[in-house]
């Protein structure tokens, strides 16, 4: 036995959560799960092209590799179907309720537990770790006459597969990293596509997706060079990307690789234009992807960069006119910056997380939150990354949360300390200083208020090492 868990999510951060306790031998938990089967984003996203721009051998469990052989990347039904491999293997599913939300959290002083609740009723833990991602809710633009629209109309997450794309014309409004796989995919079959670009973003060209034969049977020789692929992906990305959010020595050499890119994919000198970023690469979330500029081409694609207006009933309006369309897709991203906005978590002296964070979401080491006795958070306020795997960072923090459940055993639920608070933020101000972020662009790593609190300003090294084990001093606990 142990404490009993409540995790909240059944995605990356859920499952890897839930694996570590059985592994611990501690079966006391339960996974809360709002959707009708595991995987979180990997099960919501399906939109043609849906894959992973990180390469699989690092965007998966250190303890349960992705083994092909073949691919570089994986895509989403690979991801969903490792997931749900994952849950089989390690015997979680009887574990997960699957249509269950949990609609409010709230801690029992008197009892020193959560009262958890959602549509079935409540139930009593010792322990809340939520794991509900930073990508899960859609957001639609605030663009006047959305419903007006007389055509199909769908948000990128929430693709509408019924829906026949093949000859007709597309309206596709965003261009992150969802439209730039979709839009390759549905430019091969539409009649026409309108991209509507508000802002140009940086593209790297993501690396041959298929091992060349000579690596296949590399890997099939010896399975450890894949650990050291592995390794080689980790370190290219710490000591390489890192540094050009960084402001550091490969600022100048990654944007350049860039630009190379652009050059080398499009010669058209306007279409060229139209696709340079004036801010700093790394600002906003760089895509990475070979085939978006290529699609963008095409002589039935248009990037259209007219401000949009409105949605009429015919197409999208913008300020040069009407651009027809029968069908629109909103790949305008998702509802960032709220974390937890869903549940109503309710901690010590009756203090309301939304409450607490209304000036931005914030928690030590990402994980846990003042007046918040044993509240744990997976992938929580400023633990995303633009440079390598979220995978790793999850993994660094159900490490942490499984040091502190012998600590919470013994001496009873564990509070982080307003100290050790502040002084978290002081060092994330500071560090947060020279990154990229700051610089000047909009993005989904900001809140309303322009603070980041999506991203962790350090190398993912930095993090594990700031993870690797709880210090009691930055706690207090009940006894
Ligand atoms: P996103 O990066 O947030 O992009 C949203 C797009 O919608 C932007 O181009 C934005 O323009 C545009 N937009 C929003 N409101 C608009 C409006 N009112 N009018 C016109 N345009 C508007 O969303 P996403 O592409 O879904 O990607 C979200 C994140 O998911 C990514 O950054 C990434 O972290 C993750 N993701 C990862 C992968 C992967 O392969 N690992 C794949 C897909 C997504 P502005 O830029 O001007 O705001």
């Amino acid at each position: 036995m142990g404490p009993n868990v409540a995790i909240i999510g059944a995605g990356f951060g859920g499952l890897c959560m839930a694996i570590q306790l059985e592994k611990a031998g501690i079966r006391s938990y339960t996974i809360f799960e709002k959707g009708s089967d595991v995987g979180g984003t990997w099960r919501d996203n399906t939109y043609p092209g849906a894959g992973c721009d990180t390469h699989s051998h690092l965007y998966s469990f250190s303890f349960e590799r992705y083994s092909s052989r073949t691919r570089r990347y994986a895509g989403q039904p690979e991801i969903l179907g490792y997931l749900r491999g994952c849950a089989d293997k390690y015997g979680l599913r009887s574990r997960i309720r699957l249509n269950t939300a949990v609609v409010s959290a709230a801690f029992d002083e008197s009892l020193g537990k959560w009262r958890v609740r959602t549509p079935a009723g409540e139930e009593v833990f010792d322990v809340v770790v939520s794991a509900i991602g930073q990508l899960n809710r859609p957001q639609l633009p605030d663009i006047p006459g959305i419903s007006t629209f007389n055509g199909a109309a769908f948000h990128s997450a929430r693709w509408d597969h019924s829906v026949d794309l093949a000859g007709r014309r597309v309206a596709v409004i965003g261009n992150g990293s969802s439209a730039a796989q979709f839009v390759p995919k549905v430019a091969e079959v539409a009649g026409h596509l309108d991209l509507f670009q508000r802002t140009p973003n940086w593209v790297l060209p993501k690396q041959g997706t298929d091992f060349s034969p000579r690596v296949r049977t590399a890997f099939r020789l010896a399975p450890f060079l894949q650990r050291a692929y592995r390794e080689w992906v980790y370190r290219y990305a710490e000591h390489i990307l890192y540094p050009a959010l960084a402001g550091g020595w490969s600022t100048d050499l990654v944007r350049k690789y860039a630009l190379g890119h652009l050059h080398e994919q499009v010669s058209d000198p306007v279409l060229r234009a139209k696709l340079t970023p004036s801010y700093p690469l790394g600002c906003k979330r760089v895509v990475i992807d070979s085939d978006f500029y290529p699609a963008l081409t095409r002589p039935n694609v248009d990037v259209v960069t007219d401000r949009i207006t409105r949605i009429v009933p015919g197409g999208v309006e913008t300020v040069a006119g009407v651009r027809e369309a029968d069908a629109i897709v909103y790949a305008t991203g998702f509802e960032t910056s709220e974390f937890l906005s869903t549940i109503e978590v309710t901690g010590r002296d009756g203090r309301r997380l939304a409450e607490e964070w209304k000036e931005g979401a914030e928690a030590y080491l990402g994980i846990a939150v003042p007046h918040f006795p044993n509240l744990f958070l997976l992938y929580g306020p400023n633990t995303n990354l633009g440079h390598t795997s979220i995978v790793f960072m999850l993994e660094c923090q159900v490490r942490y949360i499984m040091g502190c459940l012998p600590q919470l055993a013994s001496r009873g639920p564990m509070e982080v300390r307003p100290e050790a608070m502040d002084t978290w933020r002081q060092n994330l101000d500071r560090d947060m200083e020279g990154m990229v972020w700051q610089a000047g662009c909009t993005s989904w790593y900001k809140n309303a208020s322009g603070r980041v609190t999506g991203n962790w300003p350090g190398s993912a090294t930095a993090y594990r090492r700031l993870t690797k084990t709880p210090r009691p001093e930055a706690f207090h606990f009940a006894r």
